[in-house]
């Protein structure tokens, strides 16, 4: 039986990868705030080493599989909590885990970004330097000074940033015989983009926000595409980012990719 770890395993996509690894016979270890097998807060550096050393305990130092669901909307304050959580929160975790997938069973894992990550490049991401460095005291000074427009900067430069965390590890990843890929889903009916409807400062964005496909996802939809990219039917999808957008970066930018 694979044994997976999902982050954000409480909620949303979170949950509904749970689900769908639980029917396809895994075992799931969640980690969440709450109601997951492991509590852990992975907005402070004690939180995510913390849960690193449970997960590794609990694994006996051998995983298949690990998904990073947890994160933040930009509606969420302080805006370097979003940062903490989406960028610093995976990042840590995939690192901190990679010995245990070396040791797994045809091991993988995907990462949950956003199709946000497409709406900066990297060479214009005003948190790229400060999050390379891993200076978390540097980006939050970043967002001070970004005023009124820091929650979404957060948010973009936090799944623009995790994008490329993904692509830098391809290398090193696929030589530990571990494979690595991101999900960027467009807007999903979750909690996280409920919260988002009801702040007055981006539920009207979002309101407006229309995919080709002309509906919001359901998490299961991103669950489905979570799961293929684990399992042996991906064994050659490495390092990629695979949008599950209903077709809104091909609207947005045809001519890039
Ligand atoms: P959600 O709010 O339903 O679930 C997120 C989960 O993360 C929750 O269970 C929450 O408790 C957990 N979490 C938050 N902060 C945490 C912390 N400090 N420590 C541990 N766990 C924490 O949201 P969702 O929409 O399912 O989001 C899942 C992922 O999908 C996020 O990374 C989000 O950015 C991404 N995403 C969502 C959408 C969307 O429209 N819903 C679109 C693109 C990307």
């Amino acid at each position: 039986m694979p044994l997976t770890v999902i982050t954000g395993a409480a909620s949303g996509i979170g949950a509904a990868t749970r689900l769908a690894l639980h029917a396809a016979g895994h075992a799931v270890i969640g980690v969440d705030l709450r109601d997951a097998e492991v509590s852990a807060d992975l907005s402070t550096a004690q939180g995510r080493a913390a849960a690193a050393d449970a997960l590794l305990t609990r694994c006996g130092g051998r995983l298949d599989h690990l998904v990073l669901c947890a994160g933040l909307g930009p509606h969420v304050e302080p805006a370097s909590r979003v940062l903490a959580v989406n960028y610093f929160g995976a990042v840590q975790l995939l690192d901190a885990l990679l010995p245990a997938l070396r040791g797994g069973n045809q091991p993988s894992a995907v990462v949950v970004s956003s199709v946000a990550s497409t709406q900066l490049d990297w060479d214009r991401n005003p948190l790229a330097t400060v999050l390379d460095a891993g200076d978390e005291a540097a980006a939050q000074a970043v967002l001070q000074a970004a005023g009124e427009r820091a929650g979404q900067l957060a948010y973009a430069a936090s799944k623009n940033a995790l994008t490329v965390a993904v692509r830098r590890r391809a290398a090193a990843w696929g030589a530990a015989g571990v494979r690595l890929n991101s999900v960027a889903p467009g807007a999903v009916e979750t909690p996280l983009l409920q919260a988002g409807l009801a702040d007055p400062r981006y539920g009207p964005a979002i309101e407006s926000f229309k995919a080709p496909i002309p509906r919001r996802a359901r998490s299961a939809e991103i669950a489905a595409v979570i799961a293929f990219l684990l399992g042996p039917q991906a064994s050659y999808v490495h390092g990629a980012q695979l949008l599950v957008d209903g077709g809104v970066d091909a609207a947005a930018r045809p001519t890039r990719f």
